[in-house]
């Protein structure tokens, strides 16, 4: 088995530092030197995962391929690295301990008195054993929260026995904080720093590297402060000032020599930098012409982390397209057939992103409807593919009350229902992950994937209710992608309209900044051409 090398990102002074961004730049310069990296992330809360935490508290689901439902911070990961996360790629408290009480259950433990030191933080170990499995040269590990934290101190023991576990040589740990400016003394400020890395080091951790986030540049005569005070070299401390394109961090830290540095200490071999794919991303990104407008309409726009892939996928492609994507977010619940037309006056595309709830999608039905007749590109994801064909069935098929049993039990036409068997989550009865689309080569979406088998991923409860089938067809619904499996409908186009796509999967957690998804770039350059 290869010598695997561990890397730790751990953040203090305050949350939403951007830690995220800082694996996952590391991820990036490390694979642009030709290594293998496996990146997770460990969530000190007792949630078993995000998946039933509100969107406004906790930003996105991201799920990944294998059906995982976990941290948005992983959706940074695999747009920086291109590599997949899988399900034990997110490890929360919950997760830890309902699998320390179910090996207790089972007498695992042969009689001793389970603790937090050494069960709760062997079970954490073992997610690192795991990720050493996956053939990695390098697992980058992020620990959310801060230093310090009650909930996090299972996992700070746990990466600082780390070290003794897979041995000195092979262990790298990335400090993030917070270096304020203070304009009334008019001076950027390195105590907070200095008090984060001490409290770091009474828990028996010595960073190798400390990554300080600041809105400005940072003298370095303070950072050979840090450098002194917190006992690292003075190459080690990084500064990341905030920056215009979040994907150019790879070259500040680079210009840093953070991958150098890293590989020196660590001791990995390996091949000098290519970041030209990279850069010829940024540069596509950095000159931009004129903008496409589009209104996001749904429950959770007042958050931007709420549907933080979804930003993402509109940026991936407009930026492809030379365009900036600027988005009117607009709240589902205040949108209705009467305003619907004021609210979307000089928008080129409307976009409905996924959803759950039980409170009505009038809102939703209403936008759907405008954009149908008046041929404004519309661009239905997963509650919106649904919510699409509910407006067509009522307003074109005369099924007045045509809902979804998600918003009325008792509707007499379910045209979006709950099939028994075909979720493969058992107790959130979801069907999570990658699925099987087999796509009409005749489609308008064909056209854009220019391939008839897909994979997509999936987090919805509800489906299409088949014995609607005809019904819709004969109302100008082209059913354009089916599971080939169990024959669910999975895409869906307008026929007449410009471009009018509903989707039941969930197309923005594949999409990349460098390869940006064929519906998502489809949608804009329809938009593009809409453009007012
Ligand atoms: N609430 C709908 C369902 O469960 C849609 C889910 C979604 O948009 N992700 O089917």
């Amino acid at each position: 088995m290869k010598n695997t090398k561990f890397i730790f990102i751990t953040g203090g002074v305050v949350s939403s530092l951007g830690k995220g961004i800082t694996s996952s730049t590391i991820g990036r310069l490390l694979k642009s030197r030709g290594l293998k990296i496996y990146m997770q992330k460990f969530d000190p809360y007792l949630n078993y995962d995000p998946a039933t935490m509100s969107p406004f508290q906790h930003g996105e689901v991201f799920v990944t391929h294998d059906g995982g439902q976990s941290d948005l911070d992983l959706g940074h990961y695999e747009r920086f690295t291109n590599e997949l996360v899988n399900k034990n790629s997110n490890i929360t408290t919950g997760k830890i301990y309902s699998r320390v009480i179910e090996k207790e259950r089972n007498g695992y433990y042969n009689g001793a008195t389970v603790q937090v030191i050494p069960h709760i933080t062997n079970e954490i170990l073992s997610f690192l054993k795991k990720a050493k499995e996956t053939d990695a040269d390098v697992v980058i590990t992020e620990i959310g929260g801060t230093v310090g934290d009650i909930e996090g101190l299972p996992y700070f023991e746990a990466i600082r026995q780390a070290k003794r576990e897979f041995g000195s040589d092979n262990v790298f740990y990335v400090h993030c904080t917070l270096v304020p400016f203070l304009k009334s003394a008019g001076e950027i400020k390195t105590k907070p720093t200095q008090h984060s890395v001490k409290e770091l080091r009474s828990i028996g951790i010595t960073p190798n590297m400390i990554v300080l986030r600041s809105e400005f540049s940072i003298p370095k005569s303070e950072k050979d402060k840090i450098a002194l005070f917190c006992d690292v070299e003075e190459r080690a401390v990084i500064e990341a000032q905030d920056v215009d394109i979040v994907y150019d961090l790879v070259n500040k830290f680079h210009e840093q020599n953070v991958d150098d540095f890293i590989l020196d200490t660590l001791k990995i071999p390996a091949k000098p930098i290519d970041l030209s794919n990279w850069n010829s991303m940024i540069e596509r990104i950095g000159n931009v012409e004129g903008s496409v407008n589009i209104a996001l309409v749904g429950r959770y726009v007042n958050l931007k982390d709420a549907y933080l892939s979804i930003y993402e996928s509109l940026d991936h492609a407009s930026n492809w397209l030379g365009k900036k994507c600027v988005v009117k977010r607009i709240d589902s619940d205040k949108i209705t057939e009467e305003n619907v037309e004021k609210l979307l006056k000089g928008i080129d595309g409307v976009l409905v992103p996924g959803g759950f709830g039980n409170k009505s999608i009038d809102g939703i039905i209403a936008v759907s409807k405008y954009a149908r007749k008046n041929n404004l590109p519309f661009f239905g994801i997963c509650l919106g593919m649904q919510a699409s064909l509910i407006e067509i069935a009522r307003n074109e098929a005369g099924l007045k009350d045509a809902n979804s049993i998600e918003f009325e039990a008792n509707t007499q036409n379910p045209i979006i229902t709950f099939v028994e068997t075909l979720h493969n989550d058992n107790q959130t009865n979801l069907r999570l992950g990658n699925y099987k689309v087999i796509l009409d080569n005749s489609s308008k979406s064909y056209s854009l994937y220019l391939k008839d088998t897909l994979e997509e991923r999936h987090r919805n409860k509800y489906e299409f209710n088949n014995n609607y089938l005809e019904i819709l067809k004969n109302c100008n619904v082209k059913f354009v992608g089916k599971n080939p499996e169990t024959n669910l409908v999975e895409l869906i186009e307008y026929n007449g309209n410009d471009f009018f796509i509903g989707c039941q999967y969930h197309p923005e957690f594949i999409s990349r900044p460098n390869h940006p998804h064929p519906l998502f770039k489809g949608f804009i350059e329809a938009s593009i051409k809409n453009h007012k």
